[in-house]
């Protein structure tokens, strides 16, 4: 389990550095040199990315896939099957089960998020994989924070309607707008799953903040993509 940063690659301008994202504008030589270098690093020689479309799907992948499934979660037990998401600023998601050798990667912006993809994710790896919850290690990586993440009424009801306790994670700024932190309302989707609090880790670190991470909200539609990468290690 591994995720990029901007640092290391080769894309110049808005795209600077390590951009992993295809789909952003960037020069393909260069996103194929910083791929090459991220996955040499990590030990994968190939990742599997969906189709993001900020909804709840989540595919199970057998064998490398034809084309790209639509779909903001990729499940696995496959030794040597990397599966990746793509991000600048949505909440990346891992989960890692040692016992029965499967992974997950998660893409939570906020509509995921209200749709409870992780905590679906967890119930997804047992009904695939006989995954327990409790045998899990999540991860949280790095997002825009609630000290960044500033939303509307729309934000705050649809996660509060998914689940009253989310409430907590909003902070009131000006009026009709709050202050929310992602990383904390999928950590709590992760527990209500099962998920145990000692085997989560949060990053807490913020991607709007921290000027080694792209963020789509501070640097608009122009800015590349960080990856969260996933892979059983062949034995
Ligand atoms: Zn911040």
């Amino acid at each position: 389990m591994a995720f990029s940063t901007r640092l290391g690659g080769v894309s110049a301008g808005p795209f600077a550095w390590l951009n992993m994202g295809g789909r952003v504008g960037d020069d393909p030589a260069n996103i194929a040199e910083n791929r090459r270098r991220f996955y040499a690093a990590i030990r994968v020689s190939k990742v599997t990315y969906p189709t993001q479309v900020h909804g709840d799907r989540i595919v199970r992948l057998d064998r490398l896939p034809t084309h790209p499934e639509h779909a903001d979660a990729l499940v696995t037990a496959v030794p040597g099957l990397a599966v990746g998401c793509m991000y600048a600023d949505c909440v990346p998601v891992g989960l890692y089960d040692p016992v029965n050798r499967a992974v997950a990667v998660i893409h939570a912006g906020w509509r995921g998020t209200a749709l409870d993809i992780a905590g679906k994710t967890v119930k997804a790896m047992r009904a695939e994989f006989g995954s327990r919850a409790r045998d899990l290690f999540g991860v949280i990586a790095p997002s825009i924070g609630g000290c960044c993440y500033q939303v509307d009424d729309v934000v705050r009801l649809a996660m509060t309607e998914a689940d009253a306790e989310y409430a907590c994670a909003f902070t009131p700024d000006t009026p009709g707008h709050y202050h929310c932190d992602l990383q904390q309302i999928n950590r709590m989707s992760l527990l209500k799953a099962g998920v145990r609090e000692g085997n989560i880790d949060v990053s807490g670190l913020c991607t709007h903040c921290d000027p080694r991470f792209y963020s789509y909200r501070r640097d608009g539609r122009a800015t590349g993509r960080m990856a969260l990468v996933a892979c059983i290690e062949r034995i």
